[in-house]
């Protein structure tokens, strides 16, 4: 049921990838289309079935999400850069390079879902390594970074992403920014990230955007962020 559920999910993407095994801050998510697809682009398969997130986020949440959203980025995307030099770029060298307008809106916004995924696990995993010493020592703890990221995320006026982030020394941030803005834009690594435009939470928690942020902390991949922070540094 779930692998079929799986399989509808990526035929209506058409992405036609293998689902490899999640390696933890290794992804571009800048799959090259290159004689396999005439997509310059391809949005990633879903790291789950599309009910695994659920009471969190329900099936119809996650699949207009996913299905809706996420895929009209890339959808926009493609046919920004089409016949264009960029088409060929690596999405996150785009996003550093791309002016404020149209093409850095859907580039980010492709990669900045495609990260939110990966950022979420059914059942979570348990915060450790050299990510927790780090959150330690910036925010004195995970419950103080918990509450300083979710104040970020629901105070962050209209449509937005809370980002935890970190600089080339390992230095953590919370920053609260607006529409498809990215802490990689900043010059920051992306650990983990919230997205707080409504279309993330209003199936399931209507206004409720305080909630929804609430529920997002039981689903955190710590292993995938702890991946992110190597990479900062790196
Ligand atoms: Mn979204």
């Amino acid at each position: 049921m779930r692998r079929r559920d799986f399989l509808l999910g990526s035929a209506v993407v058409g992405t036609g990838m293998v689902l490899g095994p999640k390696t933890p801050g290794a992804r571009e998510y800048s799959v090259s289309g290159k004689g396999e697809t005439k997509m310059a682009f391809v949005q990633p398969p879903l790291p789950y079935a599309m009910d695994a997130l659920a009471p969190f986020l329900s099936e119809e949440q996650v699949r207009f999400h996913y299905g809706k959203h996420h895929t009209g980025y890339f959808k926009n995307l493609n046919a920004l850069v089409e016949g264009k030099p960029e088409a060929d770029m690596a999405l996150r060298d785009l996003i550093v390079q791309a002016p404020a307008g149209p093409l850095f809106n859907n580039a980010a916004q492709a990669w900045n879902h495609s990260f939110y995924w990966d950022c979420l696990k059914p059942q979570g995993s348990a915060l450790g390594g050299a990510l927790a010493a780090a959150i330690e020592r910036d925010f004195g703890g995970l419950a103080k970074l918990r509450a300083a990221m979710s104040d970020a995320a629901v105070k962050l006026f209209g449509s937005g992403w809370a980002w935890l982030a970190a600089d080339k020394q390992g230095k953590l941030q919370v920053l609260a920014l607006s529409n498809a803005d990215t802490s990689l834009k900043h010059g920051l690594e992306p650990i983990l990230t919230i997205d707080v435009w409504e279309h993330a939470y209003y199936i399931d928690y209507r206004n409720e955007r305080a909630k929804y942020v609430e529920g997002y902390w039981a689903h955190v991949d710590w292993d995938f962020a702890n991946g992110c922070f190597a990479r900062a540094t790196a």
